[in-house]
């Protein structure tokens, strides 16, 4: 929840930051994406003609595995800046932003983390980390470029 009051609106723009703990999140554990901690969030509201005019920003640090080595990585994600337009219900006193926000956030996931956008991968004969150093396997293209998802790469999609 990351609640506005109305009526303080009417008066004034509204600045709030705070945290918010990982549930907020509401992350499956199918997800390949774990939250390490707090969201955190920096934010204002401003009545505009006809609702409410979110901007600020969003970041919780989280927890994956690289789509290439496997290897867990941490990064912090960040919504980026927000521009979230909420129309206000009549008779509504407290508007609550935070499914919405909670979206905004999310959408900022990489579709495929990395460890570093140089990984080299996994050797798809042996599996051994590529990063660590070659294998001797025939792999029939590039040593070092072949990753077990260099096929997905190849789809056109
Ligand atoms: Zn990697
Ligand atoms: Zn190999």
């Amino acid at each position: 929840m990351i609640c506005f009051s109305v009526s303080a609106l009417e008066k004034n723009p509204v600045v709030k930051s705070g945290t918010l703990p990982p549930e907020f999140l509401d992350l499956a554990p199918e997800d390949d994406f774990a939250a390490a901690g707090d969201v955190s969030y920096d934010l204002t509201a401003a009545l505009v003609s006809g609702g409410v005019l979110i901007t600020g920003m969003l970041s919780v640090p989280l927890t994956a595995r690289c789509g290439r080595c496997l290897k867990d990585i941490s990064f912090t994600l960040s919504s980026g800046k927000i521009h979230l337009f909420l129309e206000v219900p009549e008779s509504v006193e407290e508007l609550d932003a935070g499914e919405e926000l909670r979206e905004e956030l999310l959408l900022a996931l990489p579709m495929n983390p990395l460890c570093s956008p140089e990984c080299a991968g996994l050797c798809p004969v042996c599996g051994k980390d590529l990063n660590k150093g070659k294998c001797h396997c025939d792999t029939g293209s590039a040593a070092g470029a072949v990753s077990p998802w260099s096929a997905l790469d190849d789809l056109k999609l």
